[in-house]
């Protein structure tokens, strides 16, 4: 059955929330928000193009090959904004012709050799949270789409505390593997907002960043080494913890979205779960001050684990949603894991410096809601579209000197376009990551939905990219590219950089079988 219920939201609808009724209203009165959008209950799916005798090889290949509507439906699409707005409006037209369940590595390789000899398009799809496109592969001049599901391949094949690695099988999700070391007393520390569902090859394949990526580092940085199965046959990488054996082959599959291979396991450097985590809220009297307070601990110390701002705008709004008043200026979050004194060490280093850069402590409360509340946007994005509100979020990074270029560049796109349609939007934005060199800015943008919101969206999307490309910052920091940035991406890297990637592509996939339409210029 075609039930949309489950697949056009986000997580369990059991897990729903409704909007706060301060939200409620301040979206009619400063949004003109005021006509709820149900979903619709059933989905149109494309028609089926695989035939018998290429299903019958598929299954020869893999125990566990599904046709059936509720699963070619799960499988339609991942959890972007345009994505859940087209679910709800019951088209689907990203749906494969069948899903493939694989074990392990080697029913992978088999189900390759298959697509490639009868031309099916092949879609790796890990926890499908994918908001940019990346499992929507082309149709045309293929026989079919097959979906590989890759929560198969969920075991964690060893550990060694000694060197202190963990080898997983890439279809882990990510609350798994997280359960799984801390038995062990370990973690890896990758809490992205979409922790609840992703999984650790999607991680590897998109380049995904955590909340807590001061301290953690980003998702490519754990990943000693990998194994992917490709049309061609397997690629074993990453033997020492450095090497200076040749270019680095993890890098070639690293953010590569499935173009090139399929990852089905992951060694991946972990680290011994906090003793102590002390979380804080401290405020700035404008985005500036508090950017410029960021910078230093980014680039001087001590650093955080989790280090994050929000403008005047997000703060303000942050506030009325929880019910408090707004007092102004810009919340930062200063968060500490470690061992007990180093915490401590750390934390009061850091309060110093704040201080001096002229931060005002508010103590530990705004840090531990926001950590309380950190998986809870997506929820409140599906009560949005509900109510008729258009919710979406982009993101970007560049170097702090011209971080203040790029944020007004992009709010001012995203603000004049809505506007210029008959929805002027609020737009927030905080810093997400920092780094030594620059930082992430991550923006929310909420507006009245008009009569066609996926057109709507992606008219602000695409000024809001002109701004980023304009400004030099580059078109995704984490979300990577999928089908929705391959413009401004192909222009990042230049025709250069677009050869060499084909260069890769012709010789891992011949056929041109893995993710057509996805990363590629
Ligand atoms: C509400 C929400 C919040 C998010 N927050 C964050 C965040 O904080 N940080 C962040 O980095 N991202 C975030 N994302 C984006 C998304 O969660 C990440 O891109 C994540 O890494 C995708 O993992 P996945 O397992 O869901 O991959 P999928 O969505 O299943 O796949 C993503 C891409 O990788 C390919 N792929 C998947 N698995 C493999 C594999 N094993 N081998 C080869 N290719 C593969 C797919 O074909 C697809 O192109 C968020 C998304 C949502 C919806």
């Amino acid at each position: 059955m075609n039930d949309l219920r489950y697949v056009a939201r986000w997580g369990d609808p059991a897990d729903a929330v409704t909007l706060p009724s301060g939200v409620t209203s301040l979206l009619g009165t400063a949004l003109g928000v005021d006509a709820p959008r149900p979903a619709a209950h059933a989905a149109v799916l494309p028609c089926a193009t695989l035939d018998a005798p290429v299903l019958d090889d598929l299954r020869a290949a893999c125990a566990r090959v599904d046709t059936d509507d509720a699963a070619r439906l799960a499988h339609a699409a991942g959890k972007s904004t345009e994505d859940l707005l087209r679910l709800r409006a019951g088209d689907a037209p990203g749906a494969p012709d069948a899903v493939a369940r694989p074990g392990g590595h080697d029913e992978v390789a088999a189900l390759l050799a298959v697509c490639a000899r009868h031309r099916v398009a092949v879609v790796p799809f890990g926890g499908g949270t994918s908001v940019v496109g990346g499992l929507a592969a082309d149709r045309e001049g293929y026989a079919g789409v097959l979906a590989l599901d890759l929560a198969g391949l969920g075991r964690l094949l060893r550990l060694d505390p000694v060197s202190r690695t963990a080898t997983f099988e890439a279809g882990v999700r990510a609350p798994h593997a997280e359960r799984l070391l801390a038995a062990e007393g370990l973690t890896l520390g990758h809490f992205p907002q979409s922790f609840e569902y992703a999984s650790l090859g999607g991680f590897a394949a998109t380049r995904s960043s955590g909340q807590a990526s001061a301290g953690y580092g980003r998702f490519d940085r754990m990943v000693v080494g990998l194994r992917a199965a490709t049309p061609i046959g397997t690629l074993d990488v990453g033997r020492a913890p450095e090497s200076a054996a040749g270019p680095d082959l993890r890098q070639l599959l690293l953010g590569s979205e499935g173009v090139f291979g399929v990852v089905t396991e992951l060694t991946l450097r972990v680290r011994p779960a906090p003793a102590a985590q002390r979380y804080a809220g401290w405020t700035f009297p404008s985005f500036a001050d508090g950017a410029r307070a960021l910078r230093s601990l980014a680039q001087d110390g001590p650093l955080p684990t989790v280090l994050r701002l929000s403008d005047e705008t997000e703060t303000a709004m942050n506030a009325a949603t929880s019910g408090q008043a707004a007092d102004g200026g810009c919340l930062a979050v200063v968060g500490f894991e470690g061992t007990e004194a180093d915490v401590a060490a750390r934390a009061d280093g850091a309060s110093r410096r704040l201080a001096e850069l002229g931060g005002t402590s508010l103590g530990e409360a705004p840090g531990e809601q926001w950590r309380a509340g950190r998986f809870r946007a997506p929820y409140l994005r599906d009560a949005l579209l509900d109510a008729g509100a258009l919710a979406e979020t982009l993101e970007t990074a560049t170097f702090w000197d011209r971080l203040p270029e790029t944020y007004a560049a992009v709010r001012d796109a995203l603000v004049e376009t809505l506007a210029a349609a008959g929805t002027p939007p609020i737009v927030l934005c905080h810093i997400s990551h920092v780094y030594e060199t620059g930082a992430s800015l991550y923006f929310t943008v909420v507006a009245a939905q008009a009569q066609d919101p996926v057109a709507q969206w992606r008219s602000a999307k695409v000024a809001a990219s002109d701004a980023i490309a304009a400004t030099g910052a580059t078109i995704t920091h984490h979300h990577g590219v999928g089908r929705d940035h391959r413009p401004w991406y192909a222009r990042e890297i230049g025709p250069v950089g677009a050869a060499a990637l084909r260069g890769v592509k012709d010789s891992l996939d011949p056929h041109g079988i893995l993710n057509p339409g996805i990363l590629l210029p």
